[in-house]
């Protein structure tokens, strides 16, 4: 009897053993996934720089960033927008789309944006394993690196953060990304809307999300961040705030990449 019940002690110690490692695992795994309510909250990063959704508020400025690029039906049209309202942003590519079409990707950085990673495939890491993932930035990294870009910043697609996502991101030498300001612009056909929905948050070193490409959203989401554009231009100006990009709101130096601390000249690439 007393044989039966130690051998019946050991198996429970170790049922209970091997469900505290699951449940670390999961945790692990999937608590990162509320990194997006971040957005929300006060904070500029996890701890250890692991995700950031804002850059410091010392300086007045503040980062436009686009995903989903390159797109030749929208991303030429973005350009000459930003061109005309004299703006420098940051666009978070997606590999398969710039091997698709680099000239798109050399006209990004030609035209003095900075080249961010949206991953290779733009497909949600919820339910990837971790290899598929890591895969999935070293391509879009080797891409983007074919082309003469040198990303220091990735955003995951959806914005689904996992445990696997932060890993992969620090092995491929790449800072997380998210934003502190959207304009939703797959829910609404109105730019002023869209505008509103970003004007109400933008504040010194917010980044904000919008999209210069429709392969991931309804048709005609650009027509409503072109619409949009102006009219966050001129909420900047009002408000004082310069937009620059990414590197330049968060003058950081994302896991031993170099940037210069003393901000460029007005009007200056950055
Ligand atoms: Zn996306």
């Amino acid at each position: 009897m007393a044989r039966e019940e130690g051998v019946r002690f050991c198996y429970g110690r170790r049922t209970a053993a091997w469900g505290a490692l699951a449940g670390t695992a999961l945790l692990a795994q999937y608590l990162p996934s509320t990194a997006a309510l971040g957005q929300w909250g006060p904070a500029e990063t996890l701890p250890l720089g692991l995700c950031r959704w804002r850059g410091p508020a010392q300086l007045p400025r503040v980062a436009l960033t686009f995903d989903d690029g390159p797109d030749p039906r929208s991303t030429p049209r973005v350009l000459d927008a930003l061109d005309r309202l004299d703006v420098r942003a940051t666009f978070f590519l997606v590999g398969a789309r710039a091997r698709a079409h680099p000239e798109l990707v050399e006209e990004v950085a030609r035209r003095g944006h900075e080249v961010a990673s949206h991953g290779d495939r733009h497909v949600s890491h919820l339910l990837r394993p971790p290899w598929c993932v890591r895969q999935d930035l070293e391509r879009a990294r080797a891409t983007l690196a074919g082309l003469g870009c040198d990303p220091s910043w990735y955003r995951p697609p959806y914005g689904h953060v996992t445990g696997a996502t932060l890993v992969a991101a620090r092995a491929a030498g790449l800072a997380t990304v998210l934003w502190s300001a959207w304009g939703r612009e797959w829910t609404s056909s109105s730019p002023h809307e869209v505008a509103a929905r970003v004007v109400r948050r933008l504040r010194p070193g917010a980044i904000v999300l919008l999209h210069d490409g429709e392969a991931f959203g309804p048709p005609g989401m650009s027509k409503v961040v072109l619409g949009a554009l102006p009219l966050v231009a001129d909420a900047l100006d009002r408000a004082g705030l310069e937009p620059v990009t990414l590197s330049g709101v968060c003058a950081a130096r994302p896991l031993g990449k170099v940037h210069s601390d003393v901000p460029p000249a007005i009007g200056a690439p950055r």
